[in-house]
């Protein structure tokens, strides 16, 4: 099946109250869940990226003709049954109740069932105007819109729940964006990404219309999320939604325990970016920890404070499920069912994470070993050691003999320093392999389980630029490439070794590849 044949229906629309379409002005929306709007055509688009995962779990056998797909992918043409909205939603901004909104730049097209029986809808992010976007362009830049579209799909492959990345298509069309906040505004090449994801709906969905006291809206999007999202949650009313609040708990739970286990930092955590579903959703300036410093936030907007740092990460989370449950409380869900929602998601966080830390170290368990985790903790804060290489290089190091004077060699990759901490290393790799000993772990299957879970290819901030400066000056030949390689994060790959290096040392302080702004 092609693009062009997909069915396409839109049960949001039919089922919620909506804005009728007008002309996307800014303006505040009361009493709907969403605003009617189409796409604004671009000049010229082409499609730079496919996904083909992506488009096998639509149903999409082939890509078709790529100038009707890119039509379609930069919202110049609509297909049957589609129905183009922009959703109203608020957040907490920083710790801040930021009031509305919205898809400022987000447009859903339709909602098709995919290969696995379930609904995806298909999101432009880029598409133009809507009446969220405030006093900004309803545009989004190349190198954002590569970024969203190759970590996606890395992530997914990573086994982290995450949206998906379709397509990749640039307009034609400049796109003005002052980068670094310093009055230098510059165009950019435009492009749009197509999203797809079983529902977009987040936090701040929810929360809108209960900070603006409207119960009868926030009565039926509450009933929508549970007939829609969470159908197997028996009941109906503040009872059956204090249940799914629980799923939505466990569900985040378990996305921030992979985060921490991939070293990724999303960035941007506001309860606007958080999905109902579980799923990592708007990807901005979000980096991979390559230095394990739990203090690293990529996202220059947040360096005052270091909210959303790495090590803060599941903290936040679950501060972001309390102002959720908050509102919910205004349908009348219990204290007592949110408390056991929250209390849901520190279980679920504690013991997933506990179980994918004894994974990555290939211990059957990490109970009673708090020696050896604190241990390893400290040693990779040392001197600057880089979490992925560390954590599979560690399979590499001979545990079945005595430990060599330079046991430690497999690892030594994973140091930018030129001094790594040999003897505390040593310590370590000893006490290592005791634990391991008392446990009875077998040498293979400890390689074999390590291997599994931790990634030789992540979407280094550096590759992704790397990507992006080739696909702006016109080369798709590294994008390609980087999808292909990270598909397969956990294979060894060797015609694409240096894609497994270290950052090098002309990307530490390089824009794009260490820190990123909000510009995007
Ligand atoms: P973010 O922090 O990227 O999730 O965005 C926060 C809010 O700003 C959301 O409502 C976005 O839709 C909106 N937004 C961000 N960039 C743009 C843009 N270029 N045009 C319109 N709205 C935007
Ligand atoms: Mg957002």
């Amino acid at each position: 099946m092609q693009l062009s044949e997909l069915p396409f229906e839109q049960r949001l629309v039919s089922e919620l109250p909506g804005e009728a379409e007008a002309a996307p002005f800014p303006h505040q929306v009361h009493g709907a869940c969403y605003s009617r709007v189409r796409p604004t055509p671009v000049a010229a688009p082409k499609l730079l990226a496919w996904s083909e995962d992506c488009a096998a779990l639509l149903g999409l056998s082939e890509v078709g003709d790529p100038e009707q797909v890119a039509e379609v992918l930069a919202g110049n043409r609509l297909l049957p049954g589609m129905a183009p909205y922009a959703a109203c939603y608020g957040g907490h901004q920083f710790g801040n109740w930021a009031g509305q909104l919205g898809d400022g730049r987000a447009i859903t097209l339709g909602e098709s069932v995919g290969s696995d029986g379930v609904r995806h809808e298909l999101q432009l992010k880029g598409a133009g105007l809507t009446p969220y976007s405030r006093s900004a362009d309803g545009r989004a830049v190349l190198r954002s819109s590569v970024r969203e579209f190759l970590c996606s799909e890395a992530m997914h492959h990573l086994g982290v729940p995450t949206t998906r990345a379709l397509s990749l298509v640039t307009t034609g069309e400049p796109v003005l964006r002052d980068m670094f906040y310093d009055g230098n505004a510059a165009a950019e090449p435009g492009a749009v990404v197509c999203r797809v994801a079983p529902s977009f709906l987040r936090f701040g969905n929810l929360e809108l219309p209960a900070a603006r006291g409207d119960q009868a809206l926030l009565e039926r999007l509450a009933d929508f999320v549970h007939q829609s999202l969470f159908a197997d949650v028996p009941g109906s009313g503040a009872a059956a939604h204090g249940v799914w609040f629980g799923e939505v708990c466990r569900r985040t739970a378990v996305m921030v325990a992979h985060w921490m286990r991939v070293g990724f930092v999303h960035g941007v955590m506001n309860t606007d970016n958080m999905s109902l579903l579980g799923l990592t959703i708007d990807y901005g300036p979000y980096g991979w920890l390559e230095g394990f410093e739990p203090d690293w936030t990529p996202n220059t907007t947040d360096l005052p404070g270091r909210r959303y740092c790495y090590g803060n990460q599941p903290g936040v989370a679950l501060w972001n499920l309390a102002r959720l449950g908050q509102a919910l409380g205004a349908l009348g869900v219990t204290e007592e069912d949110v408390g056991a929602g929250l209390e849901t998601y520190r279980s679920t966080y504690e013991s997933t994470f506990a179980d994918m830390l004894a994974s990555k170290l290939g211990l059957a368990t990490i109970d009673g070993e708090s020696a050896l985790v604190d241990g390893l903790f400290s040693l990779l804060q040392q001197v600057e050691t880089d979490m992925t290489l560390f954590f599979r290089r560690l399979a590499q190091v001979p545990m079945d003999s005595d430990l060599t004077p330079r046991a430690f060699e497999p690892l030594l990759p994973a140091y930018y320093s030129d001094n790594p901490p040999e003897t505390e290393l040593m310590a370590w790799l000893a006490l290592y392999r005791s634990r391991l000993a008392a446990q009875g772990v077998d040498e293979a299957r400890r390689r074999t389980r390590m291997d599994a879970v931790n990634p030789k290819y992540v979407l280094r901030n550096y590759l992704a630029q790397q990507a992006i400066d080739s696909a702006t000056a016109g080369d798709t030949g590294p994008l390609t490439r980087l999808l292909a390689v990270l598909r397969e994060p956990y294979a060894e790959q060797p015609a694409h070794e240096e894609l497994a290096a270290r950052r090098p040392e002309w990307a530490r302080h390089k824009a794009g590849c260490s820190m990123l702004s909000c510009s995007s």
